[in-house]
């Protein structure tokens, strides 16, 4: 998470006093840096990972597992040799995250569009996990686990953390576990104080065999009195603690919630880990474009990599951190909620697409409210701003600011961006457009942010490397992937369902190609080719772009006359793809699937065996799980907890329960026990990799490829023969599933 300024935060009175200042001043900001970066083009493709690696520390004599509040000191270690600047690259950069039990780790310089460059991927995952540890204590760990199962439980932070002060007024999780940096507490404060009370998170409960339906939330029934007393003497309200009797720990509700899992600090949220990708695009348009495509992508890789079945030491019934990130930033007040003023938590899917190109038609598929700041709208569009876009930044501008520095107030707009990144940055949505920082060579990017953290290096290598060949191809073969937004919504919903992978059915466009009828596409190298190749015949045709473009662009589409352009489909069949059951066209296939494509796309790369087989194992890997053969973190975390001797089938996580999994989640990333249903054979195949040296891994990520080893990951540039390869390679590979390959 970006934005550290150093300078004294204002206390909420003061922020509600220059907010609307600072905000007409974010979009100054932003009108400076659009004006003079919009005409930047042909920029490279860039990208870099970040992972949120979490602390822990064992109690092995009790056999308890706590989360380790160590990371400021460690950050302080990791950011020396930054600090220092004695070295201009660096093979790995640290940052704060919200939670003292967290630290984020990021490549020391982004990876360019050399396909030899995926392969530092995995490594420089490694390494920093390895750099991690050097600075560990006696019985600590680093892991890279989305969701502790105990976060809120009594006692689970090393060392114990006191838990209900006035601030607060939450028996969980006190604020006192922020990071030091005043930004997390401050954005923690003034969530509570915008809305006028604690935030309010509820899961609904998985109902076991023996589960209660008013279960405890802490599973300590005498703690859970103590807690509850407390409780009853002083509850924070509107910023004042007074005195209301309360009779259920389901704090803040008089009746007991059934079958519910209620939690009350934003940090519930945000203490989760995620793993995320940037991608920087050609120019402002591409980024735009790759903006809206990830959106409808980011529920699928969402559910693909869902991690979170166990919270606040119980079972519930969904599988992903998002259905408690969105209500824990959740700043809206109650008369916001009810009138609809703001339909959603300025944490949410996004509202709204914004491409530019003509035959995206992004706007006819804006179906839901757009609540937006309206001077913002009219000064962007005054200025020369087109109306997605600005109802883009507009959008998101009709959130306030959380934190406001004194030292920023009267700052010059043509050289900070301060208030302009300030309302960006929390606006935590599923993707986000990010400008070209000011004086720098950085292009307009994209920011891919649902997906949970996997287990080990390999599989968060492999979960960002697919992200950005899917941007390739999204970008070689024009993909329109555009649904309603509001079915994106829906699919965010079902997402964090009880293993959506395997159960559920998401709604996804029946013909991805950018075509009328969908039998023809236009791909990057200018050319219409016939779709029908992918079903093995070898036709392309040239054909006039300008008549194409003018025939698509017909503006009678609505909403609501493209419900037959959708359909509900597995995972599998969008990732894997579908063939026809149809005895005339048995064998084609019905929807081509993303994967395919991207093994296409990869066999018509320009690269040494050894590197196309690695960067096809991560293909594969991500597309076992999508087919359900492998299980999800989340289905794998739940039946281990399900099948723990200790389980009384009561939904209940106990402290030894947590040890045992967390234990063994650690021997998996260790690679000293299998889990081949989790991981298949693929962790431990890519376990001999060597781990690089700091020096090393800045040769490689600095090294410039020539001749026979310069593979480029070609998008939107790709030229004709190597578009054409990559049909033949799907048609090849179509062929072989049809044979049973
Ligand atoms: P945030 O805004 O989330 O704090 P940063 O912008 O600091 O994140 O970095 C996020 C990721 O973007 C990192 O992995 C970094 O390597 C990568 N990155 C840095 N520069 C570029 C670039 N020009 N294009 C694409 N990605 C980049
Ligand atoms: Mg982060
Ligand atoms: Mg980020």
């Amino acid at each position: 998470m970006g934005l550290f300024n150093q300078g004294t935060p204002l206390d909420w009175p003061g922020i509600c006093q220059h907010k609307n200042k600072a905000k007409m001043d974010g979009i100054e900001q932003f009108l400076n840096v659009y004006h003079s970066a919009k005409n930047f083009r042909e920029h490279d493709l860039k990208w870099g990972d970040e992972i949120e690696y979490m602390l822990l520390k064992f109690e092995p004599l009790s056999r308890k597992v706590r989360l380790s509040l160590t990371a400021h000191h460690i950050l302080d270690e990791l950011q020396k040799e930054e600090n220092a600047q004695t070295q201009a690259t660096l093979s790995m950069l640290w940052r704060p995250e919200f939670a003292k039990w967290m630290v984020e780790g990021t490549p020391g310089v982004p990876y360019r569009y050399y396909v030899a460059d995926l392969v530092n991927v995995e490594r420089n995952m490694m390494l920093r996990r390895k750099r991690i540890s050097e600075l560990l204590g006696k019985n600590e760990t680093v892991m890279t686990l989305t969701t502790f199962p105990r976060m809120g439980c009594e006692s689970f932070t090393s060392p114990v953390t006191e838990v209900y002060d006035q601030q607060d007024g939450s028996y969980f999780i006190s604020d006192k576990v922020c990071h030091p940096n005043p930004k997390f507490l401050t954005i923690v404060q003034h969530i509570r104080l915008r809305r006028g009370s604690k935030v309010c998170i509820q899961l609904p409960l998985f109902m076991d065999e023996s589960t209660k339906e008013t279960q405890p939330f802490i599973p300590n029934e005498s703690n859970q009195q103590v807690l509850l007393k407390n409780c009853n003497r002083k509850v924070f309200d509107k910023g004042i603690a007074k005195k209301v009797s309360h009779t259920t720990v389901g704090e803040g509700f008089d009746t007991p919630l059934k079958q519910s899992l209620v939690m009350n600090n934003s940090i519930f949220g945000p203490g989760c880990c995620c793993l995320q990708v940037t991608i920087q695009g050609r120019d402002i348009s591409e980024s735009r474009y790759l903006y809206d495509q990830l959106a409808i992508m980011a529920p699928l890789m969402l559910a693909l990599t869902a991690a979170t079945p166990a919270i606040h030491g119980s079972l519930v019934d969904t599988d992903t951190r998002w259905s408690i990130l969105c209500p824990s930033l959740d700043d809206r007040n109650p008369i916001e909620v009810s009138s609809g003023l703001l339909p959603k938590s300025r944490c949410s899917s996004i509202d709204c697409f914004l491409s530019d190109l003509a035959q995206c038609k992004a706007d006819i598929y804006n179906d839901i409210p757009i609540a937006i700041h309206n001077e913002a709208y009219n000064k962007l569009i005054a200025d020369g701003v087109d109306h997605l876009l600005a109802q883009h930044i507009a959008h998101l501008f009709v959130r306030d600011p959380l934190l406001l520095y004194k030292e920023e107030l009267d700052k010059d707009n043509s050289r900070s961006m301060f208030h302009f990144d300030n309302i960006l940055s929390t606006n935590w949505n599923t993707v986000r457009f990010k400008l070209p920082p000011p004086d720098t060579d950085i292009g307009w990017r994209t920011e891919f942010r649902p997906m949970e953290v996997g287990l080990t290096d390999f599989e968060n290598a492999a979960l960002s490397v697919f992200v950005v060949i899917l941007s390739r191809v999204i970008l070689a073969f024009n993909l329109d992937l555009y649904i309603p937004i509001s079915k994106v919504d829906k699919n965010m919903e079902v997402a964090c369902k009880r293993d959506a992978v395997r159960s559920e059915r998401f709604f996804f466009k029946k013909k991805i190609f950018n075509s009328s009828d969908g039998s023809k596409f236009l791909c990057g190298c200018g050319q219409i080719h016939d779709a029908s190749v992918i079903g093995g015949q070898k036709e392309c045709q040239d054909m006039d772009m300008k008549r194409f473009v003018e025939r698509n662009s017909r503006s009678d589409l609505s909403c609501d006359s493209m419900s037959d352009t959708y359909e509900l489909m597995t995972i599998d069949e969008i990732f894997n793809g579908r063939l026809s059951i149809s005895n005339e066209s048995r064998g084609v296939f019905d929807f081509p699937g993303l994967v395919p494509l991207m093994r296409g796309y990869v066999e018509a790369l320009k690269v040494d065996g050894v590197t196309r087989g690695k960067v096809l194992r991560y293909i594969d890997f991500v597309s076992e799980r999508a087919s359900g053969k492998l299980m999800t973190n989340a289905s794998y975390i739940r039946e281990f907890i399900r099948s723990h001797k200790a389980y009384n089938m009561n939904s209940v996580i106990s402290e030894e329960i947590c040890h045992d999994l967390v234990k063994h989640l650690q021997d998996i990333t260790n690679g000293t026990v299998q889990a081949p249903r989790l991981l298949g054979n693929f962790y431990h195949e890519s376990l001999g990799v060597e781990v690089e040296t700091p020096l090393s891994m800045v040769e490689l990520m600095r090294k410039k490829w020539e001749g026979n080893q310069a593979g480029l990951l070609l998008g939107a540039t790709m030229p004709k023969s190597v578009l054409w390869d990559t049909m033949v390679s799907i048609a090849k590979y179509k062929n072989q599933r049809q044979c049973g390959y």
